[in-house]
């Protein structure tokens, strides 16, 4: 089900058919001049949907912001520390943990590493204070990045490039406004940057002019696919009795 639109008697009666809810995590970020600032959280509530649809799994309203390290100084990016990703994350699984969910899957359209590694750390507390709880957490973009590599041209795609721009295309053409110049930027290796847009002008990892919107249909069909999978393995996953660890 999707709980955005269900009413109480059809959340108790969902309950009963799955226990498995997904959560998903986008932004609201810089995407180049080209694509919207909602880009990441509307790229993973498509996916999310349509998984929820095919799987019989439920799916919750989004947490639309992010922690945005690296485009945080251009403008439009609003982002959130980790300590308060980490505590809607926890807070969000105990309250529907309180509610019969067991299988949580925490998945982000922003693929920023210190955002997806608090939904790891979270996740692991989380693993240690309810111990009936299955986690996942998947980087919706990484997923796609693997598994949709045979469909994409440009070499180190990433942030607003060939696959943002291919699936924003897809799922909300009025949205895409041209496109931004290809940019590969380059960071320091261990010094942290105080003025990050001096290293990033404009915003885009990768060549955009490469993306389509058949390209974008392709690639939401892989993560759609490969969600889904990662969701039947949690559900079958069964925790070992105690004991030794396995040599
Ligand atoms: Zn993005």
């Amino acid at each position: 089900m999707i709980l955005d639109d269900v009413t109480m008697p059809e959340y108790e009666r969902g309950i009963l058919d799955s226990s498995t809810v997904i959560i998903p995590f986008g932004s609201l970020e810089e995407h180049g001049a080209h694509l919207p600032l909602c880009t990441d959280t509307l790229q993973v509530v498509e996916v999310c949907r349509r998984v929820a649809e095919r799987a019989g799994v439920h799916l919750a309203p989004a947490v639309a912001y992010g922690v945005c390290r690296s485009t945080r100084n251009h403008p439009g990016t609003i982002g959130i520390s980790t300590a308060t990703l980490r505590a809607i994350t926890i807070d969000l699984v105990r309250d529907f943990h309180r509610h019969g969910m067991r299988s949580f899957v925490l998945i982000s359209g922003h693929a920023g590493k210190t955002h997806v590694l608090t939904l790891v750390d979270a996740g692991e507390q989380l693993l240690d204070e309810l111990p009936d709880i299955r986690v996942s957490v998947i980087s919706e973009y990484n997923e796609i990045q693997e598994a949709g590599k045979a469909l994409v041209e440009a070499a180190d795609d990433s942030h607003a490039g060939e696959i943002e721009t291919s699936r924003v295309m897809f799922l909300r053409p009025e949205l895409v406004k041209g496109t931004s110049p290809a940019e590969w930027p380059v960071f320091p290796d261990a010094r942290l940057v105080r003025d990050k847009r001096r290293h990033w002008r404009g915003g885009v990892w990768g060549d955009p002019s490469r993306a389509s919107a058949e390209k974008g249909r392709q690639l939401t069909e892989i993560a759609v696919a490969r969600v889904i999978e990662l969701i039947r393995e949690l559900e079958d996953y069964r925790e070992s009795t105690g004991g030794a660890e396995p040599a």
